[in-house]
């Protein structure tokens, strides 16, 4: 829902993240290391990368760590004591320079975490967060964002969304909660009257390259097919696809144990892994990596669907660009559509 639109200019977007700053919050945005641009906390706008593609990693580690404490516990002689987790501890952020798919990551997330147990951690985090979005005005031949429902300009997951009016124009800022009328709030004196009424001419051009109904009924049909088998012949179980996904929340729970005290973690885990569903009795229902495979593409994109109403990819191909196999996702949903059942 667009609450309201507002222009704000190249040169105050700079004034927007001091504000943002000033007003207490951790910001985390794309920044450049090592070849590698990221998530990262910064308090300096200069070195914010404004123009890339897409980060290696999404931004869901700001609502969903890669590792995250959930209690402490302490063992003595009158029994165990726990100390859960506190939201005291969680700050306010501004997650800067979001790309669409991965703010419709972080909404995905969130129908995950509140399907059948309504997660308190993830959620207290989501509270704390204002996502301030950008549109595309790129895209690669990994992009896939239309077929997965969303788009270079999609606003679901954003509180604000700013669009470029072309190379070196104003941005249109595109209000779409209460957090994002905040920032507008706190920093008025930036924003002025929109006159542009259609941002559809500055975004990047994605084609549609299939139909995610069609393969929903698709996967229905193809559990037992030897698709599954070829396509993952090269997969190397290395569980790079599902760590740099926005969308893929399995994880791990562990107890890191110190004598009689530690505490208790979960952390990111991936159905990619050999070891993901083995069994304590030496079973495991998916024993081989094409059924691991199998079990990646029916749960973003039939059982997520079919349970949360939400598919469970946004398009980012980021998968593809980091799979050191060369699996790519795009060339398999669209191969999977030919598949024989
Ligand atoms: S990144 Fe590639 S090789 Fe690694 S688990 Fe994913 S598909 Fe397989
Ligand atoms: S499955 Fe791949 S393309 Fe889809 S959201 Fe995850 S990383 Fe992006």
């Amino acid at each position: 829902m667009i609450i309201d639109k507002w222009l704000i200019s190249k040169d105050s977007l700079e004034k927007l993240f001091n504000v943002l700053k000033k007003d207490s919050k951790k910001i985390y945005a794309p920044v450049g290391r090592n070849g590698k641009i990221s998530f990262r906390e910064t308090d300096r706008f200069g070195e914010i990368d404004t123009g890339y593609i897409q980060t290696a990693q999404s931004s869901k580690e700001v609502v969903f760590p890669r590792t995250e404490k959930i209690l402490d516990y302490n063992k003595n002689k009158d029994g165990v004591s726990v100390k859960g987790f506190d939201p005291g501890s969680i700050p306010e952020v501004v997650l800067w320079g979001v790309r669409p798919c991965d703010a419709m990551g972080i909404w995905k997330l969130s129908a995950i975490f509140n399907w059948d147990f309504k997660d308190e951690i993830f959620n207290t985090r989501l509270s704390r967060v204002t996502v301030v979005g950008f549109s595309c005005a790129r895209a690669d031949e990994y992009c896939f964002c239309t077929s997965a429902g969303g788009g270079p300009g999609n606003t679901e997951g954003s509180d604000i969304l700013l669009t470029q009016l072309g190379e070196n124009g104003d941005y249109l800022a595109e209000i779409l909660t209460e957090k994002g009328s905040a920032i507008v709030t706190i920093a008025s004196e930036l924003f002025r009257e929109n006159t542009v009424l259609n941002k559809e001419q500055f975004l990047a051009d994605v084609p549609v390259r299939f139909d995610r109904e069609e393969l929903r009924v698709k996967l229905e049909k193809i559990f037992e097919s030897g698709c599954w088998t070829k396509q993952s012949l090269r997969c190397l179980g290395c569980g790079a696809c599902a760590y740099v996904c926005p969308t893929c929340a399995c994880f791990d729970i562990q107890d890191e144990a110190h004598g009689g005290s530690g505490m208790r973690v979960r952390c990111w885990d991936s159905c990619g892994f050999s070891l993901f569903t083995l069994h304590t009795s030496g079973h495991n229902p998916r024993e081989v990596q094409s059924q691991r495979w199998r079990q990646r593409i029916m749960h973003k994109f039939s059982y997520m669907p079919d349970r949360l109403s939400v598919y469970g990819c946004t398009g980012c191909g980021r998968c593809s660009r980091a799979c050191p196999a060369d699996m790519n996702m795009l060339e398999h949903l669209i191969s999977i559509q030919e598949a024989e059942a």
